[in-house]
């Protein structure tokens, strides 16, 4: 088993657009495998590989039970009817906000072995496809939320202790003889 570090929000490696596989080999499946214990030990629904710092098209999920992976992953079909509903990510522990996705779609991409996959998935899969999804092209779930939900996101993202809590002005470091704040 080998559980990683999840990178948080303020990581530029989580902005970086990942590239696609080209090897299906022993390191590709040490990644899902890495990928996949992260996820579980962390209970999330999906992880995506910049989340652990590697910048390829990889994600695993775990959704009602059903555990997987999808490599250079392409959504085919979006539905036009919409899900409303939180969204939460490993890379931002403890926030969810009512994410607009499509509530179903279909993606195609490949298993570890190199063997094309298609999945058809509705509700929360849909919801975790487009999410892993868009942290392949360096979008992150903050994005896709309305103007006021990612004021209360920025807010609460500001004031999480993960983050570094709210942005200190720096003190001089010289003597203020007690002028200063
Ligand atoms: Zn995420």
């Amino acid at each position: 088993m080998a559980v990683r570090p999840i990178r948080l929000f303020g990581d530029p490696v989580l902005r970086v657009p990942a590239v696609p596989v080209i090897d299906f080999d022993r390191s590709l499946r040490k990644l899902v495998k890495d990928l996949t214990d992260t996820m579980l030990e962390a209970s999330g629904a999906g992880l995506a590989a910049p989340q652990l710092g590697v910048g390829l098209r990889v994600f695993t999920y775990d959704i009602d039970d059903e555990l997987g992976h999808l490599i250079n992953p392409v959504i085919v079909t979006r539905s036009d009817e919409c899900q409303d509903g939180d969204e939460g990510c490993l890379s931002f522990p403890g926030l969810a906000y009512p994410t607009s996705r499509a509530l179903s779609v279909v993606a195609r991409g490949f298993n570890v072995y190199g063997d094309p996959v298609e999945i058809d998935g509705s509700d929360l899969m849909a919801r975790c496809i487009q999410h892993e999804t868009d942290h392949l092209d360096g979008v992150l779930f903050i994005d896709r939320l309305d103007a006021e939900q990612r004021k209360l996101a920025m807010k609460d993202i500001r004031e999480a202790e993960w983050s570094g809590g709210p942005l200190v002005v720096k003190e001089s470091p010289h003597p203020t003889y007690g002028t200063g704040r």
